[in-house]
């Protein structure tokens, strides 16, 4: 069994699409193991987003990270982090496949909804930044 790093982002809770994104993941035999809502600081975002660091978005990701309230999920069940990504779509939701969550709900290619980690490394490291063992259910 795998696990990934969800993130619900300030888009999507602001939007009212919690429970649209979560709906989802359970329609689609996707576990949640942990789950809170956070308001990030732009310190914070910055450490969850550093492989991004050098990149033009960076400033602007991180501010739009920490804009608002988001809700991190971790998530398990086979193969859930490509499973998970394939129901979030492309990063550019212009891109992304019909009926995935970024092609139904984003409006641009930053504030695109939902986060999920892109590899097993990736998920461990990301789980671990919001998450203690203690907070993890299985
Ligand atoms: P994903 O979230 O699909 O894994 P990336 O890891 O490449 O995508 O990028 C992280 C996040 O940075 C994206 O989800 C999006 O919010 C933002 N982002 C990515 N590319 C761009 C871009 N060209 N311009 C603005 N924001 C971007
Ligand atoms: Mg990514």
């Amino acid at each position: 069994m795998e696990r990934t790093l969800s993130i619900i982002k300030p888009d999507g809770t602001s939007r009212g699409l919690i429970g649209e994104v979560i709906k989802r993941l359970e329609e689609n035999n996707i576990k949640i193991i942990a789950a809170k809502m956070i308001h990030m600081t732009k310190k914070q975002a910055q450490g969850f987003y550093a492989v991004h660091k050098e990149r033009p978005f960076f400033d602007s990701l991180t501010d739009f990270m920490s804009s608002g309230p988001v809700v991190v999920m971790a998530l398990t069940g086979e193969n859930v982090i490509p499973r998970y990504r394939e129901l979030m779509g492309a990063t550019d939701y212009r891109k992304a496949a019909e009926g995935t969550i970024r092609k139904d709900f984003a409006t641009d290619i930053e504030k695109n909804i939902v986060h999920g980690s892109d590899a097993p490394e990736t998920a461990a490291f990301e789980i671990s930044y919001f998450f203690n063992s203690f907070e993890i259910v299985a």
